[in-house]
């Protein structure tokens, strides 16, 4: 099933850490790091909180000008509405107006925290990707999920959710990104194979819609990535990088990960 065609993409969620200067440190250090490496490299997205996109995306920009990559700005939410009176929220072209090139979409502890539905999920992704935004659709399973066998029911119900409002041509410029719950930030990594296991289940479903769409998703592995187990799981063949919380926030242990 996988194709050797796509290019690894590794995103660092920031979530709701840190403070202005030392995102600002964090993103020109990695501009500068990224732009200096002359081998090929995976693209590079980071998630910064809301209000420090525009000053993230200016220390990011610091590092231009080398042989290297440039470092993408994503947001960690896009409202499903195009603009009006929606208090608090944050549409899509305000984002792309900021510099962003990417928008998480479903992440876990906004489906637990915030009850966002399946339904609510797929109106963002719709309107990220009228919005010109690439949509980075978060799905994944509780720990009392899988032990109870239903990891794939899960992860194809939140993607069938996706497929039905916008049909495998929405995911022509999106990204996809198993996380299990159980090891977001829990230091309890799936194994490879874990993983690889529901990320052929991801792409066998978008390919009954659309092989060629199929083949050319990238779908990425979140949930305790580090330095230490990113080579392994990134080996996998339907593995096509990472989606980074804590250890993003390492500059060591991201570039560790980047460069696995
Ligand atoms: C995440 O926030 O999406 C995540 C995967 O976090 P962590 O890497 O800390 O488990």
């Amino acid at each position: 099933m996988a194709e050797g065609c796509r290019c690894r993409i590794v995103a660092g969620n920031w979530k709701m850490h840190g403070a202005r200067a030392a995102l600002e440190a964090l993103a020109a250090g990695l501009a500068a790091r990224s732009a200096a490496q002359a081998e090929s490299t995976p693209e590079v997205v980071v998630f910064p909180p809301f209000p420090y996109l525009s000053a993230v995306n200016q220390a990011l920009g610091t590092g231009e000008g080398g042989g290297g990559i440039a470092v993408q700005l994503g947001a960690q939410d896009v409202s499903a509405h195009p603009q009006g009176a929606h208090t608090g929220e944050v549409s899509a072209s305000m984002l792309a107006d900021c510099g962003c090139s990417h928008v998480l979409v479903g992440h876990s502890e906004r489906r637990a925290s915030c009850g966002e539905t399946d339904e609510l999920v797929a109106r963002k992704f719709a309107r990220a990707v009228s919005g010109s935004l690439t949509p980075v659709l978060c799905v994944g399973e509780t720990l009392s999920e899988r032990n109870a066998g239903r990891t794939a029911e899960v992860v194809l119900r939140q993607l069938g959710a996706v497929l039905e409002r916008c049909g495998a041509d929405g995911f022509r410029n999106a990204a996809l990104a198993y996380e299990p719950v159980w090891a977001i930030g829990t230091g309890q990594t799936a194994t490879p194979e874990q993983a690889q296991e529901v990320h052929a289940i991801l792409r066998a479903a978008i390919a009954r819609a659309d092989a060629r769409i199929a083949a050319g998703l990238r779908i990425l592995y979140g949930g305790s990535v580090k330095g230490a187990n990113a080579a392994a799981l990134f080996a996998q063949p339907d593995i096509d990088g990472g989606l980074v919380g804590g250890a993003s926030l390492d500059p060591e242990d991201f570039w560790r990960i980047i460069t696995a």
